[in-house]
């Protein structure tokens, strides 16, 4: 199977109830041998809305970070999400939904293995590293998921709530494209790392 395959079968699962009340699946988006992966938590309203992730207020800036580092969706980063479907109103998802939804996401990060993992806030830390994880300890801090450098960061959209996450989150960042360099292309070019 490759990731068209899987990809597909998750656009028809309906496995659980968040199944009745989205309007997209949203199984990811970036190559399908990416070697950054980046996971969130669920897609919100906007990205429900257009069938894409991390394309409202959370997504743009999450893009700006990524351009400053010098990275991209089209080659660097494949981005997607612990649930591929939204929980209504935005709420955190459900322990139940993570545990029906996970294997999909671990489906997809043994077919596009990537070299780096960036976990996008507490729950993504909590669903891949474990529960006992906390993201205002751990962030910044280079963990270890299934023999890979996993980076956790801030959730983009704790820093459009609190701007003063803005300036460590970058510090972050600086770490994963080092270790972009020292794994994946040492003459990778960022204009502001
Ligand atoms: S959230 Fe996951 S398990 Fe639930 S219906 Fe969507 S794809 Fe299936």
């Amino acid at each position: 199977m490759n990731l068209k395959d899987i990809n597909k079968e998750i656009l028809e699962c309906r496995k659980c109830p968040l199944e009745k009340t989205r309007n997209h699946v949203i199984v990811g988006e970036g190559p399908e041998d990416a070697p950054i992966m980046i996971i969130g938590e669920a897609p919100g309203r906007d990205e429900d809305f257009q069938g894409r992730p991390f394309v409202g207020k959370s997504g743009q800036l999450l893009d700006k970070i990524l351009d400053a580092c010098g990275f991209n969706r089209k080659e660097h980063v494949y981005i997607s999400n612990i649930l591929k479907c939204r929980p209504p109103g935005n709420r955190t998802p459900k322990p139940e939904e993570i545990t029906v939804c996970k294997p999909w996401l671990m489906k997809q990060l043994e077919l596009i293995d990537p070299k780096i993992i960036i976990l996008l806030g507490a729950t993504a830390l909590k669903t891949l590293v474990g529960e006992e994880q906390r993201i205002t300890r751990v962030r910044g801090e280079w963990l270890n998921w299934s023999g890979r450098p996993t980076m956790p960061v801030f959730h983009p959209s704790a820093l459009l709530r609190n701007p003063e996450l803005k300036r460590p989150t970058w510090e972050d960042y600086k770490k994963i494209v080092f270790k972009y360099r020292e794994l994946v292309d040492s003459s990778h070019y960022s204009a502001h790392v």
